[in-house]
């Protein structure tokens, strides 16, 4: 639904104001993102409530409220932003500069284009004084770019009243994906689980002039040699199904048929190896597997002493429908037994079935926004607000909805913690225009 010109500035502006607030993670620092918000929201009318984990940690929550025959919606964006490097960008990185039809900014896409919508979704209905049937509650959350802790998870942890919902919309997706020529519209159903792990190999000190044959450090290097990206076995879940199948069906006939071989674990690794765009690749190869990444190395404090151990911190994902367990037993098989595997933190990986009323809101939001627009049932290999917020049995989609222009090309995934992060302002209002018609009619329905 197109909204009134005033509407549209407004939330563009409302989007400047927040790139301008610096919530480089770390430190974070929200509240002052948060007041903006508040500050905003107050002006129609709403009560927005302030908690916090941490000093200056902030995170807001809002509630329309509605007659509560049907349960509430959940709308969220995080506040936080990653650190941007000024000197590598056009314009500074928290300026918010207006230059030929884009907004640069740390945030514009990641994700404080979603704060600004959601925010201004809410201040129109309020004064446009809608009848709901549901509440609306909008939770602007601190801290997602460092694990969630002093935000979404603080909020399920110790106000879980306030953003309980039945549904929620947040990260990541809705944003137009360019395949082909295709205009595919990724919407979030899964996200891996997060293992992070200690390995740990021990052995008897000696002196360095005399090689030993049991070294922890040679074991250990040895061992995390064997860990290549494609070292644990593919498996065809059914997350991996729909977003590769939903991806195949719109590219032309060379695409469709291709693609889903990649879901037999035979022929994935050769197709994915031949695939000429390497990020794609990485991105493909990490739905399809449980992975482990060596990230730490630790060993030794003196050049002529063998140390006792040798240790390394491994970043472990899982599968949708994957276990911790399931992990450690592929990690063994690869590694061995003279690795000790410690779990050292654990999340579940999240999926929601795409098949539910509110995913088909979202494939006709997409379509509203964008004609040639393609939903797609989406897995991601990383985390984001939607394991915490599912913990209270939500059904998490990841849907901030933005319409990239056909030119200049530019590619979403580039601009995400990227130099020079930008949102077309067109695109964004297109975006508003349909997450407004997308949750108004949700809740008057
Ligand atoms: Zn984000």
């Amino acid at each position: 639904m197109a909204l009134s010109p005033e509407a549209e500035d407004e939330a563009v502006e409302l989007l400047r104001a927040l790139i301008r607030v610096d919530t480089t993670n770390p430190p974070g620092l929200e509240r002052a993102a948060a007041e903006v918000l508040a500050d905003s929201l107050a002006k129609d009318g709403l009560e927005p409530k302030l908690v916090q984990a941490a000093k200056d940690r902030t995170s807001l929550v809002a509630r329309l409220k509605g007659k509560g025959t049907k349960p509430p919606l959940l709308l969220t964006a995080h506040l936080d932003v990653v650190p941007a490097e000024a000197s590598r960008w056009k314009h500074g990185p928290f300026s918010a500069t207006l230059d030929d039809g884009w907004i640069y900014g740390r945030g514009a896409v990641d994700m404080k284009n979603m704060a600004a919508m959601s925010a201004m979704v809410l201040k129109l209905l309020r004064r446009e004084k809608v009848t709901l049937e549901r509440d609306l509650i909008f939770a602007a959350v601190a801290d997602e770019e460092a694990g969630c802790a002093l935000g979404s998870k603080f909020l399920v942890d110790d106000y879980p009243e306030l953003v309980r919902a039945e549904y929620a919309l947040g990260e990541v997706g809705g944003f137009t994906q360019e395949m082909s020529g295709r205009r595919l519209y990724p919407i979030q159903c899964a996200q891996k689980g997060v293992v992070w792990l200690k390995a740990r190999v021990e052995g008897v000190p000696g002196h360095g002039s005399m090689p030993r044959d049991d070294n922890p450090v040679v074991r250990l290097a040895a061992a995390l040699a064997k860990l290549t990206p494609t070292a644990l076995p593919a498996h065809a879940t059914r997350a991996a199904e729909r977003f590769i199948r939903g991806m195949a069906a719109a590219q032309p006939l060379l695409g469709r048929l291709l693609m889903p071989l990649l879901l037999k674990p035979a022929l994935a690794e050769t197709l994915l190896a031949r695939l000429p765009d390497r990020g794609a690749a990485r991105a493909l190869g990490a739905i399809l597997r449980n992975t482990a990444t060596p990230t730490v190395l630790r060993a030794g404090s003196k050049t002529n002493v063998i140390p006792s151990f040798a240790e390394a911190e491994i970043d472990g994902r899982t599968l949708p429908g994957q276990t911790v367990e399931a992990l450690l037993r592929e990690l063994r098989a690869v590694l061995g037994d003279d690795v000790h595997l410690e779990v050292l933190h654990a999340a579940d990986p999240v999926e929601v079935s795409p098949e539910t009323p509110m995913f088909a809101a979202l494939a006709r939001a997409v379509r509203e926004m964008d004609p040639e627009g393609v939903p797609v049932p989406y897995v991601i290999p990383g985390f984001n607000d939607a394991g915490p917020f599912s913990r209270l049995g939500t059904t998490f989609y990841g849907f901030a909805p933005i319409c990239f222009p056909r030119t200049p090309k530019v590619s979403f995934a580039e601009l995400y913690h990227g130099d020079d992060e930008r949102i077309p302002v067109d695109g964004f209002k297109r975006g508003l225009g349909a997450l407004y018609s997308t949750v108004r009619g949700w809740c008057t329905a």
